[in-house]
């Protein structure tokens, strides 16, 4: 687990002040929105599968983490557990065999049931930033230092940064004094929350994957091991597929037997093409002929799963690097996006991650998975807040339908939790 925590153990840490990753900030709609927009399709919220597919697919994934039992991952077992979970508790929740036809309203409860999902599984995050600062804002009403230190004891305790702390700080001190505000509890909290809503807007989503005139448009996922990077790009593969767009799936992955046998699980279910290169083959050079074969088969979107560690003394992030060069060389322009996947639970890890990475390739996008279930959400603000690359999508969860385009707005009524549901 601890080595799911290490960003690249190949790699060196990045020159300080190394800034590849600061971009400016974007507002555009989500890359789902406008995806969907373009092809007039709403983002679905039924299953991948129906129930016996997904049983079946289940069953495989297990096996192929079983048969990949040389590779040492430490995440290898928890592969097994979590498909052998998932396979139960699909069995448990068996759909009838007639689905009952969608109702008029279903779509306004679909967006309903999203936002209070997101803020059921943002509790912890809730509970441990925001749980007890109304009553540190209480204490003396003002913004003093015994409330800066207990503020700082919350932010910091939830994965929030040093650096984004004092960041909030400043501009709760700012916002009062520039408001002449009378200040007290309230006053207080209600800074604080502009504060914090100002690091969430400042960043908003900026993926684009849209289909090109003329070949594939080309989007590169990136990450340490177990951040979600395989099932992320099966997710969104399956909206691309679901939208008709012909999509390919190329795992990068090679040195890892259960990854690609994972990816092209994926591909079946999702009904997209898929590449794959010999055990321990050359990433980069297998990603140059998957281009071509997107070129010369039509795809019209291509993800392209990279591994998040290397069973070789070669580094990782050259690896990256050199399968961004031979993509461009086969496609001019791409890859058109790389998302960097980070495993929120990682907490303050995640920032170096994003160090690192952004060294190595150019990241347009932030994928904050694992939301769920982990107090250290507070991460996901300190991202934003220090290298201002936009979030894409976040995950609450191992369904396709747990990960979402990044909503500022809603993620901030969200971590609020507010009690308005509709919010999407
Ligand atoms: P990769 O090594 O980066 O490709 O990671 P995988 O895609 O194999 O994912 C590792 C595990 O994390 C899988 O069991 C996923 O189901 C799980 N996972 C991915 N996203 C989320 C999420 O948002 N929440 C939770 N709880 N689990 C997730
Ligand atoms: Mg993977």
């Amino acid at each position: 687990m601890n080595d799911q925590q290490t960003p690249d153990p190949n790699q060196p840490e990045p020159e300080p002040g190394d800034s590849d990753a600061a971009q400016p900030a974007r507002r555009k709609p989500g890359f789902f929105s406008r995806l969907f927009a373009a092809t007039n399709t709403e983002v679905p919220q039924e299953p991948l599968a129906d129930e016996a597919e997904e049983a079946e697919v289940a069953e495989a994934a297990a096996e192929a983490a079983e048969a990949a039992a040389e590779a040492e991952e430490p995440k290898r077992g928890v592969f097994g557990r979590i498909f052998g979970k998932k396979k139960k508790d699909d069995s448990a929740a068996e759909a009838p065999a007639e689905e009952p036809q969608p109702e008029p309203a279903a779509e306004f409860r679909a967006k309903k049931s999203w936002f209070r999902r997101l803020r059921d599984r943002l509790a912890a995050t809730r509970q441990g930033l925001i749980g007890n600062l109304r009553a540190v804002f209480g204490l003396s009403g003002k913004l003093d230092e015994e409330t800066i230190e207990e503020l700082e004891a919350a932010l910091i305790q939830s994965d929030v940064a040093v650096e984004t702390t004092q960041r909030i700080i400043e501009r709760m001190k700012a916002s009062i004094k520039r408001r002449d505000r009378k200040e007290g509890g309230e006053v207080l909290f209600e800074v604080f929350r502009e504060a914090i809503e100002d690091i969430l807007v400042n960043s908003a989503p900026g993926f684009a994957p849209k289909t090109r005139e003329s070949g594939p448009y080309v989007v590169m996922v990136v990450g340490v091991n177990g951040v979600g990077k395989t099932t992320t790009v099966a997710k969104m593969a399956k909206r691309c597929t679901d939208a008709g767009l012909k999509t390919m799936l190329v795992a990068g992955d090679t040195f890892r037997a259960a990854a690609v046998e994972q990816l092209e699980i994926w591909a079946r279910r999702t009904g997209c093409e898929f590449v794959r290169g010999a055990h321990e083959s050359d990433a980069a050079a297998l990603c140059y002929d998957a281009m071509a074969q997107a070129k010369a088969r039509g795809v019209q979107v291509v993800f392209v799963d990279t591994a998040g560690r290397l069973h070789t003394k070669s580094s990782l992030m050259d690896e990256l690097g050199k399968i961004e060069r031979v993509v461009k060389r086969q496609i001019p322009g791409a890859p058109h996006e790389t998302l960097l996947v980070l495993d929120a639970t990682t907490g303050q890890n995640a920032i170096q991650q994003v160090r690192i990475f952004s060294s190595a390739v150019k990241i347009g996008g932030l994928i904050m998975t694992k939301l769920d279930g982990t107090a250290r959400g507070g991460v996901l603000l300190s991202v934003l807040d220090m290298f201002r690359i936009p979030i894409t999508l976040i995950g609450v969860g191992e369904a396709v339908d747990d990960l979402r385009d990044f909503d500022p707005e809603q993620y901030a009524a969200a971590l609020f939790g507010e009690d308005d549901a509709e919010k999407d």
